[in-house]
C-alpha cells in the first residue's frame, strides 16, 4: 500500500493554541470535478503532555457523541489543558448529513473498514487518514457511538478486556472516571474493522461509548457526555482539578456492568411487530419473558414470546417495532464480575 494520505488538512498537529480546519477529502462528481467532502476538525494544544483523539459521528445516526463534541470545540480553551487534544465530531460526515448510519456515497459502515485504505472508496480513505497520520500520535482514543436509530443503550462508558493486565486496570480507572449511568466491559458482536480494534492491536488505550441512542438527542445524556469528556481529561492530568462523580450531579452511581458472552445479544426470532415487556435499565432473571413478536398478518398466530438467556438487566433495547428475523432486539447486560476479569 501506498505512503501517506489522499487526504489535506490545513491543520498543523505540533502547533501551541486552538485550531479549527476541515479534513479535505477527494469526491470527485459529476457536480464538482475536483470536489472535496470536508470534514470538520478542531485541534487544542497546549505544552507536553498526552494526546487524546476524541471522535464522533463514525455512524451517522448517532447523535449525542457529535453534539458533546461540538460543544467541546465552543467552549474548550487551550490554555486549560496540558497536552494536545484532536477533536473530529462527524469523522464519517456524509452519513451524519444523510441521518444515516452507514454513507450515502459508497454505503459503507465506516466502523467495518478500519484501518482503512489509501486506495478505496471515500470511508475506507477516511479511515486510513486516521489510522495512518492520527493513530501515531495517539496517546488515548475515545469514538463516542449511541445505538443510532435502531438501538438505544443505556448511557455507557465500554471497553474491552485487553490481554495485557495492567493496561486493563488503567482503562477501567478511566472508564469509571467518565462517570457514566454504566461503566461496561463490553464484548463485540463483530470486531472486524472497528476503528477501536485498530488502535487496541497498537497497545493505545482506548474506549467506545454507546450514549443513548433511537435516532435522538437526549438533554442528561449530551449533559453527562460533556462532563464525562472533562473528567477523562482531568483522570489523565490533561486538566485540573478532580473528577465529577455522577452522585455530585445528581445521578446514582455508576453501575459496573459487563456484556459476558455473545448470548447477550438476544434476536428476533422472526419478523413481526416487537413488543417489549420491559424498560431500559430493569432488571431480568434468566428465562424471564422480555417482549413477545406478534404477526400483524395473522390474528390466530400466538406471538413469539422472546426470555431473557441469562440474569441481568436491558442495557439496550430496540426502538422501532417493525422487526425482522436476526434484528437486535435487546442486549442483556451483567453485574460486573471483578475478579474474572483481574480488576480492582
Ligand atoms: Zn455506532
Amino acid at each position: 500500500m501506498a505512503e501517506g494520505s489522499r487526504i489535506r488538512t490545513t491543520i498543523d498537529y505540533e502547533q501551541e493554541g486552538k485550531q479549527i480546519s476541515f479534513l479535505a477529502v477527494p469526491n470527485s462528481t459529476n457536480d464538482s470535478a475536483y470536489g472535496t467532502v470536508t470534514i470538520p476538525i478542531a485541534l487544542f494544544k497546549n505544552g507536553v503532555g498526552p494526546t487524546m483523539l476524541l471522535s464522533g459521528g463514525v455512524h451517522g445516526d448517532e447523535y449525542e457523541g457529535p453534539v458533546a463534541l461540538m460543544n467541546l470545540v465552543r467552549e474548550l480553551k487551550p490554555e486549560l489543558i496540558q497536552g494536545r487534544i484532536i477533536v473530529i465530531p462527524c469523522l464519517n460526515l456524509p452519513a451524519v448529513l444523510a441521518g444515516e448510519r452507514c454513507s450515502p456515497i459508497d454505503g459503507l459502515n465506516m466502523n467495518r473498514v478500519f484501518p482503512g485504505d489509501r486506495e478505496g472508496t471515500i470511508t475506507p480513505m477516511i479511515a486510513h487518514y486516521v489510522c495512518q497520520v492520527l493513530l501515531p500520535m495517539t496517546d488515548v482514543q475515545v469514538d463516542l457511538h449511541s445505538g443510532g436509530k435502531t438501538l438505544e443503550y443505556v448511557p455507557s462508558m465500554n471497553m474491552w478486556a485487553c490481554p495485557d493486565l495492567q493496561r486493563r486496570q488503567k482503562t477501567f480507572d478511566a472508564v469509571k472516571a467518565f462517570g457514566a449511568p454504566v461503566s461496561l466491559i463490553d464484548k463485540f458482536l463483530d470486531s472486524t474493522g472497528i476503528l477501536n480494534t485498530v488502535f487496541e492491536q497498537h497497545g493505545i488505550m482506548n474506549f467506545g461509548p454507546e450514549l443513548g441512542g433511537a435516532g435522538r438527542v437526549d438533554t442528561d445524556t449530551v449533559k453527562l457526555t460533556n462532563i464525562g469528556i472533562l473528567n477523562l481529561l482531568r483522570h489523565f492530568g490533561m486538566m485540573e482539578g478532580s473528577v465529577v462523580t455522577p452522585e455530585q450531579q445528581g445521578r446514582a452511581p455508576t453501575r459496573l456492568a459487563e456484556v459476558p458472552d455473545l448470548d447477550s445479544y438476544v434476536m428476533s426470532p422472526d419478523a413481526g411487530l416487537y413488543e417489549p415487556f420491559i424498560n431500559l435499565g430493569d432488571d431480568v432473571e434468566k428465562g424471564m419473558a422480555i417482549g413477545r413478536v406478534h404477526y400483524p398478518d395473522n390474528l390466530q398466530r400466538a406471538p413469539w414470546v422472546i426470555q431473557a438467556p441469562h440474569s441481568g438487566f436491558l442495557l439496550c433495547k430496540r426502538p422501532p417495532g417493525r422487526v425482522q428475523r436476526g434484528d437486535n432486539i435487546a442486549i442483556i447486560g451483567q453485574n460486573l464480575d471483578l475478579a474474572k476479569h483481574g480488576l480492582r
